[in-house]
């Protein structure tokens, strides 16, 4: 079914408000649009654990540097509402810049220490631009289940120790990343590769695979699996590291030595295109 669109803060809530008053349960999918099946997959999981899924598509200008691609961020309005209504979504929350954002904004949340490393090393104000939207939507939406890709390990992790250190009403659900068959991770970012680029982007997959593989061969010091995903990354003409990692799957600290289960992040740039990757390693669930 078609979903409905919805594109104020007032008709969202209001309307997610009766449904809850008639004892129905709401899960909740935030992305940029510019859906693919790693969103629906999310969208499927949040249909089948709750009464009534919303998503909502906000390119949200607070977690883009100046340098970053606000401006060119992929869209298709109609192939996302397929996507949304194919997926069990019912309502779609479109909202505007000025609807999200009516005053420049005084108010942020960032999660130390969690948004340092990695990703936030790179981005240095990327995840407090999250953090902060994730929240405001959370206060939009209300209490829910709200769904998450692993595909974003670090803002998951931030997104879950957030919610927990403010009290947020909300449950978040982890979901397993979505490849193309290939196994390139989906995103919206894709779109940007050229088709040379676009083979060049399975370097992340290997990179993750030559990490798993060391770790399963008995290497236990992070420094050398980074060295080994690195060399995978460094043999590919179109590809330059950002960072590879075997960190602690909750704290993503880099441990001395790899005991217990891990998880492997990666981020590359293919021409000027930035894509990340990761996997887990070590328990039951090894290069997922
Ligand atoms: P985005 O639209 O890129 O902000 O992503 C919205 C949500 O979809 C985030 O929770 C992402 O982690 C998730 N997501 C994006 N790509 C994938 C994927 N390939 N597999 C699973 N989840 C994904």
């Amino acid at each position: 079914m078609t979903p409905t669109v919805v594109t104020t803060v007032a008709e969202l809530r209001a309307t997610l408000d009766v449904e809850r008053r008639q004892g129905r349960t709401v899960g909740f999918v935030p992305t940029m649009g510019y859906l693919h099946d790693g969103h629906g997959s999310l969208m499927r999981a949040a249909a089948a654990d709750t009464d009534i899924v919303v998503a909502s598509i906000f390119v949200n200008p607070l977690q883009f540097a100046p340098t970053e691609d606000l401006a060119s961020y992929p869209c298709d309005p109609e192939r996302d509402l397929l996507v949304a209504g194919t997926n069990g979504v019912s309502l779609l929350f479109i909202p505007d810049v000025s609807e999200m954002y009516p005053r420049p904004v005084l108010t942020t949340v960032s999660v130390a220490e969690l948004s340092s490393e990695w990703d936030g090393a790179s981005r240095p104000t990327h995840f407090e631009g999250v953090a902060t939207v994730v929240s405001k939507l959370f206060n939009i939406v209300g209490p829910c289940r709200a769904y998450f890709g692993e595909k974003d390990y670090q803002q998951l992790a931030i997104i879950t120790r957030m919610v927990a250190d403010l009290s947020i009403p909300v449950e978040v659900v982890g979901c397993p990343i979505v490849r193309e068959p290939d196994g390139l991770a989906m995103s919206s970012r894709n779109a940007y590769l050229d088709a040379e680029q676009r083979q060049a982007a399975l370097v992340l997959r290997r990179a993750l695979d030559a990490g798993v593989e060391a770790i399963a061969s008995g290497e236990t010091d992070p420094g050398q699996v980074r060295k080994e995903m690195t060399a995978v990354v460094a043999a590919e003409p179109r590809a330059t590291i950002d960072y590879a990692a075997a960190v602690e799957p909750d704290t993503l600290v880099e441990p001395e030595e790899i005991r217990g289960p891990a998880r492997l992040l990666i981020a590359v740039l293919i021409g000027t295109t930035r894509l990340i990757d990761n996997c887990g390693v070590d328990g039951d669930s090894p290069g997922r």
